[in-house]
This record gives C-alpha cells, structure tokens and sequence, in this order.
C-alpha cells in the first residue's frame, strides 16, 4: 500500500477506533474525550455504543419533493419515523433508510430467513434489472401498464426493474436441464428491492416505489402437492406474525394480474389500512371485499354469522399459480416414470418494508414508537445521571452496567446503548427514549449508589416501571428473545 495513504488511514483508523471505545473518567467522574492512542487502554474495554455518536438524526432539513413538514404527515408510523430520525424522504415514495431502520430491518430479514428455512426455503437473489423479453412473453409487459419502471440499456433494448419475479426465476428452473421429482418440492425465495410506479405513493414505507419485498415461488410435482406446499408456507407466515406480536388476519383475496386460482392476504387491521375486510363473527372466513360480488353482510360459509367490516394493510400475499408460468417458459421436471412433466407453482410475497411501518403504525402510541420487541433496533438503553447533578457519581455505575450486560449476556451484545448526553436532563433523555421505543430503559440514579444497589427500569412496550437489583435486572434482561 502507498505509505502517505497508509498513515492516513492509519490516523482515521485511530479517530474512529477512539470515538467509538468508552471515554476516559476524569477526577470528577465525567466523561471526557479519550486523548490516549487506543494502544494503552482499548485492548481490555470493550467498545460501547453512545447515543451521542449514533447517526440518528431528527434535525435534517427537508431535501426532497416528497418530504413534508411535521404537520403534513400522511398517518402515525411515517410521522414518527421522519421524527425520529428513522427514515428520510429522498424523491416520492423512495426513502433514506437510515441507520436504526437497517438494523430492524436485517433483524426482521433474520427472523424471515428462520421461518423460510424452517419449510425448506433456500435464498437466492435475482437481477432486478430484467430484460423485456420475458415480460413479453408472459404477456404482463403491456398488462402492467404505468405501473413498470421502464428502461432501455445503450444498444437500445428494453428492460424493466423488477416489480416481482414470477418470469425470472421460473425461467431459470426452465434452464435447469435435469431437475427431478426427487428434487421438489423446491422453494426458492429472495428478499430485495422492488420497484413499482405507484400511481400514489404515500404513507411513508407502507406504500413506496422502491421498497423490500420478500418473495418466494415454490415448484412441484401436483396440484395436491402445491396445495401442501401453499398451506406450509402460510403457516409459516402466520407463526412470523405471531413471533413478531402482531395481529395478523389470512383472508380470501383476489388473484390480481399475477393469475392463477387460490389467494390469500395477510393483513393487519388499522384503520389507516387500504384494504377493506369481512370478517365472520361466527366461523373462520374472512375475505377482502374485493373478492365478493356484492356488499354482504351475511356470511356465505356459515350462512349465520354476519360479516363485521374492518380496514386491514395487506403485509403479506399467497397465490396458487398452477401452470401459468411454468408451461409459458417450460419449467419442467422428470417425473417418476422418467418423463418430462410441468411443474406445479406457486408465489408468496411479504412487503418488508411495509411490515416495518406496518407494526409500527399498530403498536406506536401517537408521542412514541413502540417495536416487535425482536425486530427493535437496540434492546436497552441506560441513562446515567445528568452532569454536575447530586448524584453524578453514579455515571461510572451505568457505564459498568453497560459492560455487565454485554460480557454476562451474550444475546444482548450489541443491543445495549448508552445514552451519554448527560448535558441533557434525565427527563429529557428519557422523553427520547420513549420516542425511539428502546424495549427497557434503565435509569441509573441514587437507587444505584444504596447499599444494595437498584435500578430503575422502564418497560416500555408494557408500559411498566420497575425498580431491580442488579441480579433481578439481569434475570430480566437475560431472558429477552433476540435474534
Ligand atoms: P397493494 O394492493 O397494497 O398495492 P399488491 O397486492 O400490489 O399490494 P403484491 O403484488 O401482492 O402487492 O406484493 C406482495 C407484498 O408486497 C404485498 O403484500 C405488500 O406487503 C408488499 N407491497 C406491495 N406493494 C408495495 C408498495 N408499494 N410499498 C411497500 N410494500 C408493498
Ligand atoms: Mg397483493
């Protein structure tokens, strides 16, 4: 390497290596900026996450077409998103996703990647810049309409970016020579950005043009056979739901342009949502009313219930496709009987992105987000006092406390921040707190200079407050799901 590049990297190295180990304790007990070169002291202490240097910021000014101020916001999750410095519109419906939304977000993509597994799902990830050929030939290169982002590379031929999959990956199966019945069912799923000419894009990440969509296409050897795959893999929906404590309603739902017989959406009831639902008081049908032909009330499978109307944001959607695209582009397999036979397929999308907006639009109280504890993006926040107050001294507890955590709880590495700003009255600090939703926030204060020392610990999805030892904060933090 070129030695004057060298030295400077050397010297960023040790800027970024020195703001991010714990500062150094002055006479007072304060925190001070750490002037020592990391060689002397970094190797025991670990490094600690400090509010003050997270990039997290609620101040920015307003660049773009689609940003609005405070006042204008289109519902719940959207305003305290932009509030809280988790998203920053960019052009309309394309969002700064900064970065405590990519922490939920990769922890939302981890709990996804268990449960696809968990059916046999294996992860690939296809080109999002598709040629127009295979639109073409599947005939939705016209019945798309507005809704493709079109484009034309330099020699002139069309392509589209990706709004969803279906040509794409069943042409790639179609290429794959000798592909057995011993081999299916096979699920292929990819998590990526789509994009989608919304005629109106709004409501923040509920509805953009450019979002995450988790999309999974399932090839097998039967109609009964694809049935079965279709139920596994909305079981395997219905459990993500369940983990991330959200309310979740499978309803009957119309097929759309992507085609074939059977549908499901997996919606969530809000009243912001776009979709409006039927429910059955009595048994368990529940549709879109999209699907039904007239405005009923009645149930039609029980024909006793009555069906109670709700808004619901579709987060999720299933479809049983048949032979649609597989006899299009070919997708065959060797049955059996050593014949070429056409794969049975189906689709299955989850909106990422919206189902982040999605819970937080449910769960947040209207001052502060509240998050699917698995998916927050830091589990715990510690305050320590503010400086100069009586109980100062107790500063030096919290940061050990911090340490205390990551060392004797390995699931919360990482996951505990501490709130250094301590220019800033504890009130203050914890009105942020709020805000941001950490699940527990734990005020170290007088308690924690006692005898026996306590702390205060806000749980903040339940809204309790608790004052704990150290052994009983521990019992408590150790048993929190982390993923
Ligand atoms: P909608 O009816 O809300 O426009 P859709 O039926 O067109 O959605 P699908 O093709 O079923 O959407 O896509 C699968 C999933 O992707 C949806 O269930 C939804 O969760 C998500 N999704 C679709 N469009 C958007 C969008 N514009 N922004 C964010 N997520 C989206
Ligand atoms: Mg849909």
């Amino acid at each position: 390497m070129e030695p004057v590049m060298h030295r400077v990297r050397q010297r960023v190295f040790h800027r970024l290596h020195r703001a991010l180990i714990l500062p150094k304790r002055n006479h007072s007990g304060c925190a001070e900026k750490a002037d020592v070169p990391p060689s002397t002291h970094s190797r025991r202490i670990k490094p600690t996450l400090l509010v003050s240097r997270l990039y997290q910021p609620s101040n920015l000014r307003d660049v773009g077409q689609d940003s609005r101020l405070p006042g204008e916001m289109t519902c719940k999750s959207q305003r305290l998103m932009q509030q809280a410095g988790l998203i920053h519109p960019s052009n309309p419906g394309c969002y700064y996703y900064l970065p405590a939304t990519v922490r939920s977000m990769e922890k939302l993509v981890r709990v996804i990647d268990q449960e696809m597994h968990g059916i046999g799902g294996q992860k690939l990830d296809m080109p999002s810049l598709c040629s127009a050929d295979l639109w073409k030939t599947s005939e939705r290169w016209d019945l798309m309409g507005k809704e493709l982002f079109r484009l034309k590379d330099r020699h002139g031929a069309d392509y589209c970016l990706g709004p969803t999959h279906e040509e794409a990956v069943t042409t790639l199966v179609a290429h794959q020579a000798t592909l057995s019945y011993k081999q299916l069912p096979l699920l292929l799923y990819q998590i990526t950005r789509k994009f989608r000419d919304e005629p109106k894009p709004k409501f923040g990440l509920l509805r953009g043009r450019e979002f995450y969509m988790k999309d999974m296409y399932s090839f097998d050897v039967s109609e009964e056979a694809a049935y079965e795959t279709y139920e596994s893999v909305c079981r395997a929906y219905t459990r993500l739901f369940a983990r991330l404590g959200l309310r979740c309603v499978q309803v009957q739902a119309d097929t759309g342009n992507i085609g074939g017989k059977l549908s499901h959406e997996f919606q969530l009831p809000a009243d912001i949502g776009e979709d409006r639902l039927l429910v059955c008081g009595n048994c368990s049908f529940s549709a879109n009313v999209e699907t039904l032909t007239s405005d009923r009330t009645d149930c039609p499978q029980c024909k006793t219930g009555t069906l109670v109307e709700s808004k619901g944001i579709e987060v999720g959607h299933t479809f049983y496709l048949g032979k649609k695209y597989s006899h299009i582009f070919n997708a065959t397999f060797s049955n059996a009987q050593n014949k070429q036979s056409i794969a049975e397929m189906g689709c299955f999308g989850l909106g990422v992105t919206r189902i982040l907006a999605a819970a937080i639009e449910v769960m947040s109280t209207e001052e502060g987000i509240r998050w699917p504890g698995l998916i927050a993006p830091y589990q715990v926040c510690v305050l320590p006092p503010k400086k100069g107050s009586k109980v100062d001294e107790a500063a030096v507890l919290a940061e050990e406390l911090v340490h205390t955590l990551g060392e004797t709880l390995p699931g919360l590495r990482g996951e505990v921040v501490l709130d250094d700003r301590t220019q800033m009255t504890v009130g203050k600090r914890l009105k942020d707190a709020s805000r941001l939703g950490y699940p527990y926030v734990i005020v170290v204060g007088q308690g924690a200079l006692e005898e026996t020392p306590r702390f205060e610990v806000i749980c903040q999805q339940k809204g309790e407050t608790m004052f704990l030892s150290k052994d009983g904060l521990l019992d408590l933090l150790g048993r929190v799901e982390t993923v």
